[in-house]
């Protein structure tokens, strides 16, 4: 299902929760909505799926207004990590729920209910209660819930929110295969920047009830168009005054100009690692940290603590120790945190 939303708005008392939200998702795309809580996440999930009102906008499926159309006659699927499972029902009974409702006849149900144990890996699970399964294996039940009544948009909020970590990393490849499978438009809210990244086709960063920036995860993290959404996507520090450091003086020539430099354009090392080391500047390691493939280095510039990575092949770097410091490349925003250029 192609979904537009235009000049969304809703407010909840004197609180503006959503703001003039507009995007548009096309068919069979996975998005994921990522963004720090009460950023209106949810708020703009439940306009979607018509159990909110929206004080203003539209909301097109298939280029129809649906803002009058109850939940149910929507087409939408819902996934919500509290939307727990019916505990007296077993497996087969859950997925069976919503088709009794729509009073699909009971041959048809029961081949649905097979075509979904299967696509949700749960043959031979159909007759175990809820508290019989594991928590990746109830989810799944509720994957399975949401799907059976063929929806044609999936809302999935933080579905893997509660569940463990080994597990949701499974899940997530699962979630990913079986979209990619069924062709089935889907938005997911996450707090998780590494789930939005493995997962979503694209990402939209909101906050404060306004989407930040929409792209794949790439373009974000490449083409980040403000501060924040750099910070959201990856890791970076950013700097209130980057002509200070060498290499970005000509930045002088923008005052104010901030600047966004991710771990990956800074070279941490001893004296004899540079070969130029005019273009360094004098640091001191405050912290090291292993990370499995690399070391994290954080590292002081006069007041500036910048975080990098350090491969495992060279020296192992010690807190304290005087380092040099070499910056290749910045992401240059203005005072109003707009993007301007990349340095470099
Ligand atoms: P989280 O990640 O914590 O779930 P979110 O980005 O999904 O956050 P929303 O749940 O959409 O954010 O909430 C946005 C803001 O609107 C929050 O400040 C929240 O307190 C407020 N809000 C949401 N629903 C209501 C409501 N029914 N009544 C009053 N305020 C509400």
């Amino acid at each position: 299902m192609h979904v537009e939303v235009r000049g969304l708005n809703k407010k909840f008392g004197d609180f503006q929760a959503v703001r003039d939200v507009e995007f548009a998702i096309g068919k069979g795309q996975l998005i994921g909505l990522l963004g720090p809580s009460g950023g209106g996440k949810t708020s703009i999930l439940r306009m979607l799926a018509g159990l909110e009102k929206p004080d203003s906008g539209d909301i097109l499926f298939h280029g129809r207004r649906v803002n009058d159309l109850p939940p149910q006659e929507r087409g939408i699927g819902f996934v919500f990590q509290n939307y727990a499972l019916f505990k007296h029902m077993t497996v087969a009974d859950n997925i069976a729920f919503g088709l009794q409702v729509k009073k699909w006849p009971k041959p048809k149900i029961k081949e649905r209910i097979a075509e979904l144990v299967e696509l949700t890996g749960l043959a031979g699970f159909e007759k175990r209660f809820p508290h019989q399964l594991s928590g990746g294996q109830r989810q799944r039940v509720a994957f399975a819930r949401a799907l059976a009544p063929e929806p044609q948009l999936l809302l999935l909020d933080e579905p893997f929110a509660a569940i463990d970590a080994k597990i949701r990393h499974e899940l997530r490849s699962w979630l990913r295969e079986m979209i990619d499978r069924l062709g089935i438009t889907s938005i997911f809210v996450t707090h998780d920047q590494d789930e939005a990244i493995e997962v979503a086709d694209e990402i939209m960063i909101i906050s404060k009830g306004k989407v930040e920036q929409k792209g794949t995860p790439w373009e974000i993290y490449k083409n980040p168009q403000t501060p924040f959404v750099a910070s959201f996507i990856g890791e970076s520090t950013v700097i209130e005054d980057i002509a200070s450091l060498k290499g970005f003086e000509a930045a002088a020539s923008w005052p104010g100009t901030k600047g966004l430099i991710r771990p990956e354009y800074i070279e941490v090392g001893k004296e004899n690692e540079f070969i130029l080391l005019s273009a360094t500047e004098a640091g001191r390691v405050s912290h090291v940290h292993f990370r499995g493939s690399e070391w994290l280095v954080e590292v002081q510039v006069g007041e500036i603590k910048l975080v990098t990575y350090r491969s495992l092949e060279k020296k192992v770097l010690q807190p304290g120790e005087e380092v040099r410091v070499l910056v290749h490349r910045a992401y240059l925003f203005n005072d109003n945190d707009n993007w301007v250029m990349e340095n470099k």
